[in-house]
C-alpha cells in the first residue's frame, strides 16, 4: 500500500530513487530522495524534525529534492537533486545526537556517492562534522576545516545580482541610486542583502520579527524601519522576501506597490495561481530558486577538485545575473512565466546532458 504510493509519487515527480533508513538502536528513521543525478550527484540538506506522519515527511523528500535538481541545474552546477529528512526531534543533543548523524553517515556509505547531504532546517554544521567522521559524503563544513563555511553572504551575493538584472530590465540602467529595496527578514541573508544595496546607492526599508535583528541591522546600517506587516504597502522598486515562504499570495499582492519582486526566500509565490495577478500587476519576478542558488553553488564548490575556491564560486554567483537575463528573455520569447520557463531550462540543460550520454545514466 504505501510501497505503490511511494512509487507513484516517483513516477509523478521523476524520481530516481528513494531510500529508507531505520535504526532504531540509535533512534535513526530517515528518508534519502535521488530525484536527478543525470548532471551529477545529488546534492540537498538533511532536515530534522517531528513530521506528523510518515507521508507528511516524504512528501516534503520528494518536494525538497526535486526542486533541488533545478536549483542546482539553472545554477549551472554538475550536480543533480536531492534531500533526506530524519524524523526526529531537531533539539537531541549529546551522545544521542552523535550517534544518530554518526549512523546516518555510514548510511550515506551505502548509497555511495550518489546523494550527498549537508546542513538545512534542523540540523547544523557540526552535525555535518560528525558525518564527515564516517563518510565523505556530507558537504558545508567550516572554512577552516577546508569547507566553504557560512553560504549566507553567496545567496545574499546572488540576490543583489539578480536584482541588478531586473533593475537593467525594467529601468534600463543596472544603477541602483535612485531605487528604493523592501527587505523583508534581516537574518543570515537578509542582512548582507540590505550591506550590498546600500553600497550600490539604494534606499532600502527593512522589517523583522525579532527586535535583536532590527536592532543589530540599525547599529550597522542606516536603513528605515517598518512594523511586520507594513512591508508590504510601502511604495518601492523592488521587494526582497528575505524571511519566510508563500508572502507573496492572493491576499498581499493587491497591496504590493512595487515594480519587481525578488528575494532569498524559498518558495514566495503561494502557488502557480499568483502567476497571472503578478502579469496583470505588471510586477517583474525573478524566480526564488534561481536567485537565491548562490548557498548551494557555494556548497557545491567543496566537491570540484582541489577543493573550494572562492574565485570558482564568485565567478558562478555573479552569472546568476546573465541567467536573469536569459530567464527573463525566454519568458518574453515562450510568453510563460519567468518561474515556468526557469523549470524548462533547468529540464533542457539535463536532458541535452542525457542525450550527449547517449544512454540512460547507470
Ligand atoms: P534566517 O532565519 O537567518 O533569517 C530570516 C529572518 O526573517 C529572521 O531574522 C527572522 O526573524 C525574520 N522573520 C521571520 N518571519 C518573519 C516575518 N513574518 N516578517 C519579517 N521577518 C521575519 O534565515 P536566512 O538564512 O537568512 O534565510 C532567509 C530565507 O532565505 C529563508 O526562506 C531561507 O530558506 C532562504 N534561503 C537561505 C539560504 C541561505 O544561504 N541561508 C539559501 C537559500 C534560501
Amino acid at each position: 500500500m504505501v510501497e505503490s504510493r511511494v512509487l507513484q509519487e516517483s513516477e509523478k515527480r521523476g524520481h530516481e530513487q528513494v531510500v529508507f533508513f531505520h535504526y532504531p538502536r540509535v533512534g535513526l528513521k530517515a528518508i534519502v530522495g535521488i530525484h536527478n543525478t543525470v548532471l551529477g550527484p545529488a546534492l540537498g540538506g538533511c532536515r530534522m524534525r517531528l513530521y506528523d506522519d510518515e507521508s507528511q515527511a516524504l512528501e516534503d523528500v520528494l518536494r525538497l529534492s526535486e526542486g533541488m535538481t533545478y536549483k542546482s541545474s539553472i545554477a549551472g552546477l554538475d550536480l543533480g537533486g536531492g534531500k533526506s529528512c530524519i524524523i526526529a526531534d531537531r533539539n537531541l543533543s549529546g551522545e544521542a545526537r552523535e550517534n544518530l548523524f554518526r549512523q546516518f553517515g555510514h548510511c550515506l556509505e551505502h548509497l555511495h556517492g550518489r546523494y550527498i547531504t549537508a546542513e538545512d532546517m534542523g540540523t547544523s554544521v557540526q552535525d555535518v562534522m560528525w558525518m564527515r567522521e564516517v563518510t565523505q559524503f556530507a558537504a558545508g563544513f567550516s572554512r577552516e576545516k577546508g569547507g566553504s563555511g557560512d553560504p549566507s553572504p553567496w545567496t545574499a551575493k546572488g540576490v543583489f545580482h539578480s536584482i541588478v538584472a531586473a533593475c537593467e530590465r525594467r529601468y534600463n540602467s543596472k544603477d541602483l541610486k535612485s531605487r528604493h529595496v523592501t527587505v523583508q527578514g534581516v537574518g543570515h541573508v537578509g542582512l548582507y542583502l540590505v550591506g550590498h544595496l546600500l553600497e550600490a546607492g539604494a534606499k532600502v526599508t527593512v522589517c523583522d520579527s525579532r527586535p535583536e535583528a532590527l536592532d543589530e541591522t540599525k547599529a550597522k546600517y542606516p536603513v528605515e524601519v517598518v512594523e511586520l506587516e507594513k512591508i508590504y504597502d510601502v511604495e518601492c522598486d523592488v521587494y526582497a522576501p528575505c524571511a519566510i515562504g508563500q508572502t507573496v499570495n492572493e491576499a498581499t499582492l493587491p497591496r504590493l506597490r512595487c515594480d519587481i519582486i525578488a528575494g532569498a526566500a524559498n518558495n514566495v509565490l503561494s502557488g502557480p495561481d499568483v502567476y497571472s495577478i503578478i502579469d496583470e500587476k505588471n510586477i517583474l519576478y525573478c524566480p526564488d530558486f534561481v536567485i537565491n542558488s548562490g548557498g548551494v553553488i557555494s556548497v557545491g564548490g567543496e566537491l570540484i577538485e582541489g577543493g573550494w575556491k572562492e574565485s570558482w564560486v564568485a565567478e558562478k554567483v555573479k552569472n546568476i545575473y546573465h541567467t536573469i537575463h536569459r530567464i527573463l528573455d525566454e519568458s518574453e520569447k515562450r510568453k510563460r512565466f519567468p518561474e515556468v520557463v526557469a523549470i524548462e531550462l533547468a529540464k533542457e540543460r539535463i536532458r541535452e546532458a542525457e542525450e550527449q550520454q547517449g544512454v540512460l545514466n547507470p
